[in-house]
């Protein structure tokens, strides 16, 4: 999928059309745990960004959550920001394997 960098678009703020910059969302760094071994870490009683206190492996978890597959396309947001009034605002587009920034 390719994504124009600039896009003319509605402004909520603005309440009208207006050119958008389009660039991309940043991501939060991770911790050392995978996501499911945070959800899993999380069902067995540890706050979130604290490790896991020593409790990983020592009982089950409580949910009975599996992962059912994984998928081969992402989701892709990107943000933009009205020339206008600069304010920022996010564009989740269809999901896809690639997304380009152009
Ligand atoms: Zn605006």
């Amino acid at each position: 999928m390719k994504v124009p960098k600039k896009i003319k678009t509605y402004c909520s703020k603005c309440k009208k059309h207006a050119e958008h910059a389009v660039s991309e969302v940043k991501r939060k760094e991770r911790g050392s745990l995978k996501k499911g071994s945070i959800k899993r870490a999380l069902a067995r009683g540890a706050a979130p960004k604290t490790g896991n206190k020593g409790q990983y492996g020592s009982k089950p978890p409580i949910s009975k959550w599996k992962r059912t597959g994984a998928k081969s396309s992402k989701k892709h947001s990107f943000r933009l920001k009205c020339k206008e009034c600069n304010k920022f605002s996010i564009r989740t587009y269809k999901r896809a394997k690639k997304a380009l920034l152009e």
